[in-house]
């Protein structure tokens, strides 16, 4: 039987660390534009994201990189096996050629794109900002994602000052206010950029959510998002 991704990720953890209690694991491949692995751990749950660039990698790499990664976070010797065979996966023709690719596809299509088929996020952006900012924010890059990802509906990405919507809110069957509810969550990120709080990340802090709630509708918006 082929283990599932998130099975290597449960075993490699009992192997690092056999008597603390299994962690509540979330492990998904994501579209990083290079071959990203990255762990956090957030409220006692493990949250992973593994480069799509390497679904299809052999199970033994997908073990390396667990390894890696969970002893990273506890702070625990990486084993040196583990460590060759995912230098060997990733230095391989293979996985260049292919990031190189994409690489070059990805970069090729990152061009900005507010004006969708239906919505103009720059648009909907200056909209909200004199409704609800006194037009105090400064717009980011504003843009439609490349793909239809439903994983990510929108985020802020503070090195590049832009807001990502995901391409599948640019549909008229999704209302306004649903998009305007996305867009605001994100500008709330631009106005109450993250900040440690203790060790801890905070990211919707008590006056982020303080201040999400004075969107009108924001219960509806919510539910709607579910269904799409
Ligand atoms: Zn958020």
């Amino acid at each position: 039987m082929i283990p599932t991704l998130l099975e290597i990720f449960q075993q490699e953890y009992r192997e690092l660390r056999p008597r603390a209690p299994i962690a509540e694991l979330r492990v998904e491949f994501y579209r990083f534009a290079n071959v990203n692995n990255t762990i956090r751990l957030r409220e006692g749950r493990l949250l992973v994201r593994i480069s799509d660039l390497l679904e299809t990698a052999p199970e033994s790499v997908l073990r390396a990189i667990a390894h890696i990664l969970l002893a990273k976070l506890y702070r625990k010797p990486i084993a040196p096996a583990h460590a060759a065979r995912y230098r060997q996966h990733v230095a391989s023709h293979h996985l260049s050629a292919k990031v190189h690719l994409i690489r070059q596809m990805r970069g090729r299509k990152r061009i900005a794109t507010a004006q969708g088929q239906i919505y103009n996020l720059e648009h909907i952006f200056d909209e909200l900002n004199r409704r609800f900012f006194h037009g105090l924010l400064g717009r980011p890059q504003m843009t439609w994602s490349q793909d239809h990802a439903r994983n990510h509906l929108g985020h802020f990405d503070p090195a590049h000052n832009t807001i990502v919507v995901s391409r599948i809110f640019d549909r008229d069957k999704v209302p306004r206010f649903v998009l305007e509810y996305l867009v605001y969550h994100e500008m709330l990120h631009l106005k109450y950029p993250v900040r440690l709080k203790g060790t801890r990340r905070c990211v919707h802090s008590a006056e982020f959510q303080a201040e999400e709630k004075l969107f009108p509708k924001l219960e509806e918006a919510r539910k709607v998002l579910k269904t799409l």
